[in-house]
């Protein structure tokens, strides 16, 4: 019982059944008859073998007769964690993808961003995402708002009512020269962010600057201030696209790389999300490792926006944290599963132009949608696999739900049990089969807010 501690606080639920995740050292380890006790706090109290039942049940005070068994066709799995998606843009999710990036901000995005000054509008598609993800099995989210702080702090009040654990960001820029409306000056974006840094009990407020080619150097500079004076998240986007990187270039001229711009600026910490960086060089991807900023691989927009492949492998191989993100809109899907299935496909497009290339397995990128984001976004402590002390942060999966994606072809019934190769290989299967998964998925969030959503609910 290497896992188990006296209890601090009493236990309030007990699971049984087969429990999946991650570690470190393992990228899928699938724990069978397992037993997990959750406190009143939410947190995991302890995780053992089913046979230990009797002495867990004197050690924490709990009744036998009252741990949940899962059924055979049943497990848990951690949350899925998105490090990168923009909440406005899920209103027009699956459109508008016939540009690349620049052309595609200016054209679209912007645009549509700048509506959410309405608040009415931005509540109704703010509860919409938040719903529609935390459906799919997001249980933490790393959301860009827009430059509107009032919508942004509604963003963070929805989220937290829904019981899903969030970074949110409102926006800023102080440079856009194609929909002059839509950007902040200066100090405008200072005091936002100044007034825009409160936090709910589930959501956490992070430092925005788009990107650089939409803030000046001083509004960077000022940015990387307040997240270092207040000890805060920051996120933004770097080298997605050719095009891009060259107008950084040119904006940029006195920087030694995209990379050094935001270095510079004091923008690069071990609480940092970058998303995509496919075109970094092994400096720059070294320049990460030593800040312990991380980066978030979005494998349907790079695609969708015929942006880039991330070269997933060399990343990891520079040891720099690494998590998944859907990036709606440029990605056209707000599932994780989505992300898990395109990342895959990314690595093994990269393997058919070079036969030498290590592709990822699926159990790599499970770890990168779960633990990998959580470590990605610094809340590893909290939430990411089952551990005792993080939260218990999981979603219960049917296999067999009723009018579920899945089709259970053996005569003996539905299984989760492991057997071999031939267990991981079926999981493997549910979960890149799925189109509509959203149905097999059970949410089993426990932490003091959720349970207060579903008592009020
Ligand atoms: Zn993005």
């Amino acid at each position: 019982m290497a896992n188990s501690n006296r209890p601090n606080a009493d236990i309030s639920h007990v699971y049984r059944g087969t429990f999946i995740h991650s570690t470190q050292q393992t990228a899928l380890q699938i724990l069978e008859d397992t037993l997990l006790g959750v406190d009143t706090d939410g947190k995991i109290a302890f995780i053992e073998k089913g046979a230990e039942l009797n002495q867990l049940s004197q050690i924490f005070g709990f009744n036998p007769s009252e741990v949940t068994q899962l059924a055979q066709h049943e497990l848990f799995m951690p949350g899925l964690v998105d490090t990168h998606i923009h909440a406005p843009q899920y209103c027009y999710a699956g459109t508008a993808l016939d540009m690349p990036l620049l052309q595609w901000l200016n054209t679209y995005t912007f645009p549509v961003e700048s509506r959410f000054k309405d608040l009415e509008f931005a509540h109704r598609v703010y509860t919409q995402v938040v719903q529609r993800t935390l459906r799919n099995g997001t249980t933490t989210a790393c959301y860009f708002a827009t430059i509107h702080t009032d919508a942004s702090l509604l963003l963070g009040q929805i989220a937290n009512d829904f019981g899903q654990r969030a970074l949110v960001g409102k926006v800023c820029m102080d440079r856009n020269n194609s929909v002059k409306h839509y950007k902040e000056t200066n100090q405008e974006s200072q005091e936002e962010t100044c007034r825009w840094v409160s936090t709910y009990p589930l959501v956490r407020p992070v430092v925005t600057p788009r990107f650089a080619p939409s803030c000046t150097g001083a509004l960077l500079g000022q940015l990387g201030a307040i997240a270092k004076n207040n000890n805060l998240h920051i996120q933004s986007h770097i080298s997605e696209n050719v095009e891009e990187v060259k107008l950084v270039k040119e904006l940029f001229p006195e920087s030694e790389s995209y990379t050094d711009v935001y270095h510079k600026y004091n923008l690069l910490t071990d609480k940092t999300v970058m998303a995509h960086g496919c075109y970094l060089t092994d400096a720059e991807l070294a320049l990460f490792r030593e800040t312990g900023a991380s980066l978030s691989h979005c494998p349907n927009s790079n695609i969708s926006l015929c942006s880039g492949m991330l070269d997933v492998r060399n990343v990891l191989k520079h040891k720099v944290k690494l998590g998944l993100g859907t990036d709606v809109a440029g990605g056209y899907s707000a599932s994780m599963l989505d992300a898990v299935r395109r990342a895959l496909d990314t690595s093994k497009v990269l393997t058919i132009q070079d036969p030498e290339y290590e592709t990822l397995t699926f159990e790599e990128v499970f770890r990168l949608a779960t633990l990998g984001g959580s470590h990605a976004l610094s809340l590893d402590d909290q939430t990411g696999n089952f551990e005792v002390g993080k939260d218990f942060d999981a979603l219960r999966v049917n296999v067999a739900a009723a009018g579920g994606p899945i089709d259970m072809i053996q005569c003996e019934g539905p299984k989760v049990r492991s057997i071999g190769l031939n267990e991981c290989a079926h999981i493997s299967t549910l979960i890149n089969k799925s189109t509509t998964f959203d149905f097999s998925f059970m949410l089993i969030y426990h932490h003091f807010n959720f349970r207060l959503f579903w008592k009020n609910s």
